[in-house]
């Protein structure tokens, strides 16, 4: 046994790997990397029912797109059932465990009468002491853990700290289900156990289930691994968070042209912070991490910062690593087909050519791709409505002027044309502005755009002039 660092990000597969499931994947694989030690991964498919596999799907493709590998096999919960069945018998056998034979009703008869005395602990000790000889032949016992009636279950909770349950208000829970099947609470300790996971770090939502499992840990003598229980992530307004405020599948957040990079910084420093540092690398976000810098109060989701801090991983990114994202992108949000297909060597060259310009505006990979429509509009381009109005027909007989002036440019590029467009000017005597917007309308079919050169120039002669002419009244 070495003491190295096992972690484990645990999703149950009921839903896709929402943003919060996502931060918990970063925090357990970042300890790990601090620690030059491991995170595993375990589908905690046990709920039949409400487990999908879209839903696998979704958790594993969400986590190779945030690149938080995992480390061995993905390990499936549900498979391992006749182990948790095991650990319940020999709970049994060593006296830690019993057999209930209570029934549904009697139950919620227990059940009502502690609401009523407002009391936590739900079952009232049945069957821990009765002799199972007694018992009615007719229903299918559940195996219950003995937990100590008596004394205190605390938790060292490494983000919540001291955290202590009155064991006098904890029910003896159950860990083998009538039908055989093993309870979550049960499988996530011998998994964990099995597992040799040496730190969790999950979402405060489970601190409760801390207490319960470590009851079973004390049973079977085995080591509590050290607990670390996250904030929950808040709307802005401290709320619980809803879809409209960012509770949103990580495919989301892809579709909407998030960069990986961007959100796993964003994530980050939600419920951790390194003095006022907001920009990570992931080498630096390794370093710095640790789990004493974890706040206790809930983290507040803020799509703003998100997307601004979206925007500088673009600006920073290198052209031809966007120039592959945007690629990507178009895959995972619809009705993108048609760019696609447009896609070959000599586009993303223009695109690798104007990304420079491009990526200075754009927030998301949407608004490049939104930016960069120019570069694949087909002609005669779709005019904006402000383009559309921008080309007035005087504007219009400019454009034929403009291109009068530009076909005599012989070596194109940003410069020469420049050159060309600032003499036409001059012997105009218009001001280079009044020129540049109705040639970028004409050119991009928009009001906004890189600046006029570097679209002539990554549009090139052939192109550039088929366009003015198509816009241009003599
Ligand atoms: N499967 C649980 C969840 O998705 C996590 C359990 C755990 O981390 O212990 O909320």
């Amino acid at each position: 046994m070495t003491d190295s660092v096992v972690t484990r990000f645990a999703p149950s597969p009921t839903g896709f790997l929402h943003i919060g499931g996502a931060r918990t994947a970063l925090f357990n694989w970042l300890y790990a990397k601090k620690h030059g030690g491991k995170m595993l991964l375990r589908i905690e498919d046990t709920d039949r029912e409400r487990s999908t596999e879209a839903a696998i799907g979704a958790i594993l493709d969400g986590l190779k797109w945030l690149e938080l590998g995992w480390d061995g096999e993905v390990i499936y919960q549900f498979a391992r059932a006749a182990r948790h069945r095991e650990v319940a018998e020999q709970l049994l056998a060593d006296g830690k465990a019993y057999r209930c034979y209570a029934s549904a009703e009697e139950l919620a008869a227990m059940r009502e009468k502690a609401r009523a005395e407002g009391r936590t602990r739900l079952y009232d000790g049945m069957w821990r002491d009765r002799d199972p000889a007694t018992a009615p032949g007719d229903v299918k016992p559940t195996i219950r853990l003995r937990a100590p009636q008596t004394g205190e279950t605390v938790i060292e909770d490494q983000v919540q700290g001291r955290v202590v349950w009155q064991n006098e208000n904890l029910d003896d829970l159950v860990l083998l289900r009538g039908d055989g099947n093993p309870t979550y609470m049960l499988a996530v300790v011998v998994d964990d156990h099995d597992m040799g996971v040496t730190h969790v770090i999950r979402g405060d939502d489970h601190l409760i289930n801390a207490a319960r499992q470590k009851q079973i840990y004390d049973a079977m003598g085995w080591t509590l691994p050290s607990m670390s229980h996250i904030p929950l992530i808040h709307g802005p307004d401290g709320s619980k968070l809803s879809k409209r405020h960012g509770a949103l599948g990580v495919d989301a957040y892809r579709a909407m042209g998030y960069l990986p990079a961007a959100l796993r910084n964003y994530l980050v420093r939600l419920g951790w912070s390194h003095g006022d540092q907001e920009i990570f690398s992931t080498e630096e976000m390794i370093a710095a991490f640790d789990l004493a810098s974890v706040g206790r109060a809930a983290a507040r989701f803020d799509f703003a910062k998100l997307e601004n801090l979206n925007g500088h991983y673009i600006r920073h990114a290198d052209d031809q690593s966007l120039v592959k994202m945007f690629e990507d992108v178009l895959d995972h949000v619809p009705g993108r087909g048609e760019l696609k297909a447009k896609l070959n060597d000599t586009t993303r060259a223009q695109l690798a050519k104007a990304m420079p310009a491009l990526k200075e505006r754009a927030k998301t990979l949407i608004e490049l791709i939104d930016g960069a429509y120019f570069l694949f509009a087909d002609r005669p381009l779709e005019l904006d409505p402000k383009a559309q109005a921008l080309l007035t027909p005087e504007n219009r007989r400019l454009i034929g002027q403009l291109h009068s002036a530009l076909e005599k440019v012989e070596t194109w590029s940003g410069a020469a044309t420049e050159a060309a467009l600032r003499a036409f000017a001059e012997e105009n005597s218009l001001k280079l502005g009044a020129v540049a917007q109705p040639l970028r309308a004409a050119l991009t079919g928009r009001t906004t755009s890189p600046g006029i050169f570097e679209v002539l120039d990554v549009l090139g002669r052939q192109e550039s002039l088929g366009r003015l002419k198509d816009q241009a009244t003599t």
